[in-house]
């Protein structure tokens, strides 16, 4: 089975501790709307129940399920510190997001568990 590289965006946001970085709090680099109709667009590539509880207000931020857009993976707690605490997210993520040139069929496809999935 051909293996698909996926980016997991937690490489970028996260400490060694599993944090998410305070240095990318409140640093924004993107538009609000653009990037949440952009996340709702992806497709979820894990069934789990667990929730991550946000380490700056204390809300629970969503579940632990990573997202894809067939180039980048995410989970879905993201969305509460892109809305709640402006979080920076990797320019080269940023790209694809403007670029909204999401290939549907490629998703269904890791969604389907088609293509054996590589993340790094
Ligand atoms: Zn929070």
């Amino acid at each position: 089975m051909k293996v698909h590289k996926l980016n997991n965006i937690l490489n970028y946001i996260l400490t060694d501790d599993e944090l998410v970085k305070s240095s990318l709090i409140e640093r924004q680099n993107y538009n609000l709307d653009q990037i949440i109709n952009y996340l709702d667009k992806g497709g979820k590539v894990s069934t789990v129940s667990s929730k991550r509880q946000c380490e700056f207000c204390g809300k629970i931020a969503g579940s632990i399920n990573y997202y894809t857009d067939g180039n980048w993976v995410w989970p879905e707690w993201l969305k509460h510190y892109i809305s709640d605490h402006a979080i920076n997210l990797p320019n080269i993520f940023i790209e694809k997001v403007k670029e909204d040139n999401i290939d549907e069929n490629l998703i269904r496809r890791i969604v389907n568990q088609e293509l054996e999935i590589e993340l790094s």
